[in-house]
């Protein structure tokens, strides 16, 4: 690992605090970037926006005053507040999908079955703490739906690269499915199901589109640090020979400074030594820019995998009350998956009862 600071601003869209705390500003203004808008900075969470004219019709009027503050858009007059669940977020969201070709594709295995040692799958994998150990109260085949977001990255520095990085989310829970994979891909054969099975409940593809940005964040930093790390290593040589030649160069002039007497001489001596101080910061400057890594991604394409599993309700006895939970069982992965904290919306294998009935991950309970 390389412990030096890394250049100002790696990346134009995204920034590590991103990914647990999500903000719409970055969604709408890299999306109208990307759209071909001008996006000025016109003020704390304020942005004058110059829509090109393909994008009138969907978002009304030419020119857009947004505000991602609720203060600031009781303030500003004309302006427009942008939220989660706000108009002008769902169209961006809308747009930005429809960027991207979808295809359905479905599982070519057989339908699943109830693993035999299940109870004790769930001991090992999952904790419901302060409860009685589960009793599976029943059990169902519905297909979920997982969707893979193929995101087209370009990486942006000395030199420029290429990637398609897929993001795969579970379309029930809202969840990152990391044992989908590119292998698992394979399995979906089909572009009709040669299966029954009822459809699992859905969230909205607009939310899952939010996670699959959030976790592309993560992705795209990790794809990145080879180059980032290269174009440091880089940036600090040519850093060091642009120091060495100004510094040499100034040497000169002081020394001819210190041998001349003539005035005039002098003054125009001292002149080219600030000019050479100036021209010295801006060359510096260029090649810290130059080296600098950007990252540039939009939607490629999405593809729809359905996949029938096994849906599992718990019941769970907590002091006098008891409580369901439903869980996935998936058999691309061959074991259930971690359920979502209803609260946080992050997947966790330790749940705990509140008082209110809820089930909700440690974290949310500090
Ligand atoms: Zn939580």
């Amino acid at each position: 690992m390389n412990d030096r600071p890394m250049p100002d601003q790696p990346y134009n869209d995204w920034k590590p605090d991103d990914r647990l705390n999500f903000s719409p500003v970055n969604l709408v203004t890299a999306y109208l970037k990307h759209a071909g808008a001008v996006v000025e900075p016109a003020g704390y969470a304020l942005f004058q926006v110059l829509l090109p004219e393909e994008l009138i019709p969907a978002f009304g009027s030419e020119e857009l005053l947004l505000a991602f503050d609720y203060e600031v858009a009781d303030e500003t007059p004309g302006s427009t507040f942008v939220t989660h669940g706000s108009h002008l977020l769902d169209t961006t969201v809308r747009l930005a999908l429809d960027y991207g070709r979808q295809t359905a594709l479905y599982w070519s295995g057989k339908l699943p079955a109830l693993p035999r040692s299940l109870e004790e799958r769930l001991s090992t994998r999952l904790e419901f703490r302060h409860c009685r150990p589960p009793r599976i109260e029943a059990s169902w085949v519905a297909e979920n739906i997982y969707y893979g977001f193929y995101f087209r990255c370009v990486f942006r520095s000395f030199e420029k690269t290429e990637a398609v990085i897929p993001v795969f989310i579970d379309g029930c829970q809202g969840l990152p499915a990391p044992a989908f994979t590119r292998e698992a891909e394979n399995l979906f054969l089909l572009e009709e199901p040669e299966y029954q099975a009822a459809p699992a409940p859905m969230r909205p593809l607009a939310d899952l589109y939010l996670v699959a940005r959030q976790e592309l964040g993560q992705l795209v930093q990790q794809q990145a640090r080879p180059l980032q790390q290269t174009a440091l290593r880089l940036q600090e040589r040519e850093l060091a020979k642009v120091r060495s030649y100004f510094t040499e160069t100034a040497a000169e002039i002081r020394q001819k400074l210190a041998a001349s007497s003539d005035p005039d001489k002098k003054a125009r001596l001292e002149q080219q030594l600030a000019a050479t101080q100036t021209d010295q910061e801006r060359r510096l400057q260029d090649t810290r820019t130059r080296y600098q890594v950007e990252v540039d991604a939009r939607l490629d394409h999405l593809v729809a995998y359905h996949l029938p599993c096994i849906f599992i309700r718990l019941n769970l006895q907590h002091k006098t009350f008891n409580l369901a939970q439903t869980l996935i069982y998936n058999p691309l992965q061959g074991d259930i998956e971690l359920p979502a904290c209803p609260r946080c919306g992050r997947a966790s294998s330790c749940l705990v009862p509140t008082a209110a009935g809820q089930l909700l991950c440690p974290d949310c309970l500090k």
